[in-house]
């Protein structure tokens, strides 16, 4: 099969466009995985292109596989299933069912969360998002730039029908995993984002479909930007360097800039919470304790719950959330993570893999 495969991952950061010879994806010929135990071999249609993706394209997360296929935001129809588990399934601590039906031919959606072990003290308690032996698809395990992936059934999700294969595949990552962020900040009226990317597009049209007053930050004179905001129903667009006119009573951080912390803080009301919603971010300036005083609150939020995806894959087509996309074919993957970088796309980036 056809894969665009990463070899090893930079170190040393450039915002330049490489030369052909020396970027990251190689596309390779791999032989076809097989499906082992309770996993799916699915055929890749689409699969999206998150910026993790190049955090670890660039070096900035630790110990991915090498070689490794990128890619957590794949959707594909399933092609062959392995061996069923033995003994019965239990039903995770949370509810959620083990081992999703799924038969040949069915669309599958196959997220970050790839592998858990069910057993660690984060999984007995509902937060297989924690687990200690956690395995990420497109990272610790080979993901969707590809024809062919395997994935662990009980982690893929089964997707709304009202989506294609391209529209869906930003909900499996930026859609997830902003969801997750937007939960932490519980019933705030006032809600920030700051980092009006992907993600944010897509909790925007969430958050106002549940009535919150919205408010969007921006790198300052990012006008394009803050207009679309607007136009997504935004109370009110800014740079992130300005105040809004009223304080917030959360803000989620969708930007990998460690200053907005500090910036985000100081917007807050009294008992407001600031959620880091990426995977990396650069070191966060210090700031004086007034600013966390009355109860204010820092979190980050990793990775994501197959609760959070029954959830959002239930939300998302009522709302109905519209995701804004721009297909690149399997080989175009080192174009699509350039453009990415330098800030030129102004929609997710979709791989769409043909055979
Ligand atoms: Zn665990
Ligand atoms: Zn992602």
């Amino acid at each position: 099969m056809r894969a665009m495969v990463l070899n090893q991952a930079k170190t040393v950061l450039t915002t330049r466009p490489l030369a052909p010879s020396k970027r990251p994806l190689e596309l390779r010929d791999m032989p076809k995985p097989k499906p082992g135990r309770g996993q799916l071999l699915v055929r890749v249609n689409t699969c999206a292109v998150c910026r993790t993706d190049l955090h670890v394209v660039d070096g900035e997360l630790p110990d991915p596989k090498l070689p490794l296929i990128l890619g957590h935001q794949i959707v594909g129809r399933v092609e062959e299933i392995g061996e069923i588990s033995e003994g019965p399934q239990r039903p995770d601590s949370h509810g959620t069912k083990a081992a999703p039906g799924f038969a040949i031919g069915d669309r599958v959606g196959i997220p970050w969360l790839g592998w858990t072990d069910g057993n660690c003290p984060y999984c007995r308690s509902g937060r297989e998002n924690l687990c200690n032996n956690a395995r990420f698809t497109g990272y610790t395990i080979d993901g969707g730039y590809a024809e062919f992936t395997v994935a662990d059934a009980r982690y893929c999700f089964h997707l709304p029908e009202r989506y294609d294969d391209v529209e869906v595949a930003p909900l499996l990552c930026a859609g997830l995993i902003g969801y997750r962020s937007y939960r932490k900040t519980g019933d705030a009226r006032r809600l920030g984002i700051y980092g009006f990317g992907n993600a944010a597009h897509l909790i925007a049209q969430i958050a106002v479909y549940e009535g919150r007053e919205l408010f969007a930050f921006t790198r300052s004179g990012d006008d394009a930007t803050q207009q679309a905001a607007k136009e997504l129903g935004a109370v009110w667009a800014g740079g992130s360097d300005e105040m809004p006119p009223d304080k917030l009573d959360a803000a989620i951080i969708f930007a990998s800039a460690g200053p907005l912390v500090p910036a985000a803080l100081r917007a807050l009301a009294k008992g407001g919470i600031v959620v880091c919603g990426g995977i990396h971010m650069t070191d966060i300036p210090s700031f004086p304790y007034v600013d966390l005083w009355e109860e204010r609150v820092i979190t980050s939020v990793a990775n994501l719950t197959r609760r959070d995806g029954e959830e959002f894959f239930d939300l998302a087509p009522r709302v109905p959330v519209k995701t804004k996309t721009e297909a690149f074919a399997l080989e175009q993957a080192n174009t699509a993570v350039d453009r990415f970088r330098s800030g030129e796309l102004k929609a997710t980036a979709v791989l769409t893999i043909t055979s």
